[in-house]
């Protein structure tokens, strides 16, 4: 049967570490990251169009704003990579419905590169493979790898190089999102600034980080979190530390930056816990917006396909 039409649903990630390392010669910093998939999604859906067509971008969703809609769109250019693989000129169209604030250190456009990627693939026929998906993957962001396998796991190189990590058990997060994003390169860009003059050793993963996702002891992995980067983003934003006091006076397991920011990423007890700090971030007005998320979740997969 041919297919028309395909929906990938592809999850958030947070960062449980980040460790960064020098500025490497390529401009970029050699990291050691732990990855967890969260279940916030973003839906991406691809249908084919013939050839004399013009390709197309829609998105739609809370999140829909400040999202390119050309040839710059990360689903856009994921799907242009699969159609030169496949040596295949049709056109297509892709509407991304998004629920993954832009910006936000949750790495939705590597989400919508990876559901893409498999859209797209499974579009024509699935005859790329995971080998060669990754490739892909890896070329176009240093998430988008992650973004394919979801769950957890390890990132080295600049994130893209992945190993799935083992873990028990399942985690409750609330997310402090801000309306206006940060730039990834700017934190970097801020990270180096403060860390001038320093000495910068090579990024490495916490044992006992490792040890808490293996046990699944919520408690021991909030006490785990890092993020090398959370000074820079907090020096660009101050404000942030109003979410980290909120969690403190919740008695929240830990609160970390996610990734660049300014997203603030809080583990709670458990459900309930979850639900009472949501309410008292959302009634202190300190972020504009609040979601839950469990993790882990599983990577890009697809829903839909006719
Ligand atoms: P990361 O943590 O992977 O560095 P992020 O989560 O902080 O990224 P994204 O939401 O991926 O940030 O968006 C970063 C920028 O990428 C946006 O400002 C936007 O201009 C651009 N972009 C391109 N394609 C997309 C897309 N499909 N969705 C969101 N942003 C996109």
């Amino acid at each position: 049967m041919t297919l028309a039409r395909v929906t990938a649903r592809v999850p958030a990630k947070i960062n449980l570490s980040l460790s960064v390392g020098p500025l490497r010669p390529d401009g970029f910093h050699e990291l050691v990251t732990l990855y967890q998939a969260i279940a916030l999604f973003d839906d991406v859906t691809v249908t084919l169009k013939p050839k004399d067509e013009r390709s197309t971008v829609e998105v739609t969703g809370e999140y829909a704003t400040s999202v390119p809609l050309d040839e710059s769109n990360l689903a856009y250019r994921a799907a242009m990579r699969v159609l030169e693989a496949y040596e295949d000129d049709s056109a297509f169209a892709i509407s991304i419905r998004k629920s993954i604030p832009v910006a936000a250190g949750l790495a939705g456009g590597s989400a919508d590169a990876a559901g893409a990627l498999l859209a797209m693939d499974t579009l024509l026929g699935g005859q790329l493979g995971k080998n060669e998906l990754h490739l892909l993957a890896a070329e176009l962001g240093s998430d988008v790898p992650f973004a394919l396998i979801g769950n957890i796991a390890l990132g080295r190189g600049r994130g893209e190089e992945i190993t799935p990590a083992l873990s028990r058990g399942e985690f409750h997060w609330v997310l402090g999102i801000s309306n206006q994003g940060l730039s990834t390169p700017a934190v970097y860009k801020e990270s180096d600034r403060l860390r001038e003059g320093m000495i910068v050793s090579s990024p490495r993963i916490s044992e006992k980080l490792m040890h808490a996702l293996l046990s699944g002891e919520p408690e021991e992995l909030g006490k785990n979190l890092s993020n090398d980067l959370a000074p820079a983003a907090l020096s660009l934003r101050p404000g942030l530390r109003l979410v980290l006091d909120i969690a403190a006076e919740y008695a929240a397991l830990g609160a970390i930056v996610s990734g660049s920011g300014p997203t603030i990423a809080i583990l709670a007890r458990d459900e309930e816990h979850s639900l009472d700090i949501a309410v008292a971030l959302t009634a202190s007005g300190v972020v504009n917006n609040v979601a839950r998320a469990l993790g882990p979740v599983a990577g890009a997969r697809i829903i839909e396909s006719k």
